[in-house]
């Protein structure tokens, strides 16, 4: 098959580890006889310095072209001060509304090597596996009018989160769809008691739920969800929420299951998926080759999965995940003090090699 697709490196660390999942896809490629087509070009920060545009118009269409987008991260302080519409964040914003990606997975899973790297009891945390689907294209980032008035000193702020019917019906009808293959459990989680945009939320999910009778849905305000994600995350099995909530409650989940770096994601939704890791830019650890490349490298699992329909090739190189964490390789982010932390490069390459040997155990299977 012809893997066509658009590689955002982008800011901070995303170069780095989406330089990993590239290797990590190139010898999946290799090994599963597919032909991987790559087109790089920037986004946020990188975009910017370039074009004074965080997403040009060049980066759209090679997007808009190829099958799938594999993106690193966005973000530098040094747009901190820029107005909102030239931040790399908006190139990030405006893609996925381009790209039509309404729909966010974000599987938070607690790997059995890393139960001791959770700040939790390894007890809390064994058997955590949460799918977030979080909707992508609503809420306060797109909500308008949007602004900053006034003079210096009585400036007033304005953001507006908005949503309508049809927006909440197909993010919530993806959750059952993707709760029926799991344990059939759907916690939408909102702020029903407070706000409006909640309440049509709610009331919205319910009558959906109507179609799905195998699966369980239940309510919690986003308050005591993440007070609950604490106490108890094994009993999450998909979380459906809105925009911001979602941002918040996956980041949160990163946490629980040892670090925000071995988080994947796919926004999907539209003809074009974009695939990416959950974690930001991170400029404190950019550049020193400390990154945990793993949260990109399942990226590419998952764009293998929803883009291209390739299960067994995705599921070869969650494999080799689960393989390098079980042989004791540990990056900056997860190695106890006295342990010997890998570098991003190493733990791409160990990754290639255990997928490597995955790949071949899986055709001798075939054969
Ligand atoms: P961040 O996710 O970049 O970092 C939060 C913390 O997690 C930092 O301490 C960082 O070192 C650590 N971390 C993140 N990814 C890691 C990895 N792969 N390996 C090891 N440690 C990792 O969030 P932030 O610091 O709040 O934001 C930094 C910039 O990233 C901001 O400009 C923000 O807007 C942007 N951002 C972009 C995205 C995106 O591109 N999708 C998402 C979140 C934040």
């Amino acid at each position: 098959m012809l893997l066509n697709l658009t590689i955002l490196p982008g800011d901070g660390i995303g170069p780095e580890v989406t330089e990993q999942a590239i290797l990590v896809l190139q010898a999946v490629a290799d090994a599963f006889g597919h032909q991987l087509q790559l087109q790089h070009k920037n986004i946020g920060g990188a975009a910017l310095a370039a074009t004074n545009d965080p997403l040009p118009p060049e980066t759209l269409q090679a997007c808009l072209a190829s099958s799938a987008v594999l993106l690193g991260a966005v973000g530098s302080p040094a747009y901190d001060h820029y107005p909102n519409h030239l931040r790399p964040e908006a190139g990030l914003l405006r893609l996925r509304r381009e790209l039509g990606a309404y729909a966010n997975l974000r599987p938070a899973i607690c790997f059995p090597a890393l139960e001791d790297c959770s700040p939790l009891r390894p007890e809390l945390v064994r058997g955590t596996d949460i799918l977030f689907v979080r909707e992508l294209l609503g809420g306060l980032y797109f909500g308008e009018p949007r602004s900053i008035q006034g003079a210096p000193g009585s400036r007033v702020a304005t953001n507006t989160m908005t949503y309508a019917e049809p927006a909440i019906e197909r993010i919530a009808r993806v959750a059952f769809e993707l709760a029926m293959k799991r344990r059939q459990k759907v916690l939408s989680v909102d702020k029903a008691n407070v706000l409006e945009c909640s309440r049509l939320w709610r009331e919205v999910v319910t009558r959906c739920a109507k179609d799905y009778p195998g699966v369980q849905l239940s309510h919690m305000y986003v308050d005591s969800a993440a007070m609950s994600l604490v106490q108890r995350p094994k009993d999450f099995d998909v979380v459906l929420t809105e925009n911001m909530f979602g941002d918040i409650l996956s980041d949160q989940a990163g946490g629980v299951v040892g670090s925000l770096g071995l988080l994947a994601s796919a926004s999907i939704g539209g003809p074009i998926g974009v695939y990416e890791p959950v974690h930001g830019s991170a400029p404190d650890i950019a550049g020193k080759g400390i990154a945990n490349p793993l949260g990109a490298i399942l990226s590419a699992a998952m764009l293998l999965r929803h883009s291209f329909q390739l299960d067994r090739e995705a599921a070869c190189i969650e494999g080799a995940v689960g393989d390098v964490l079980n042989r004791g390789y540990r990056t900056a982010d997860l190695a106890g003090d006295c342990q010997k932390a890998t570098t991003t490069s190493e733990m791409g390459q160990n990754a290639v090699q255990a997928m490597k040997k995955l790949a071949s155990a899986a055709k001798r299977k075939l054969a």
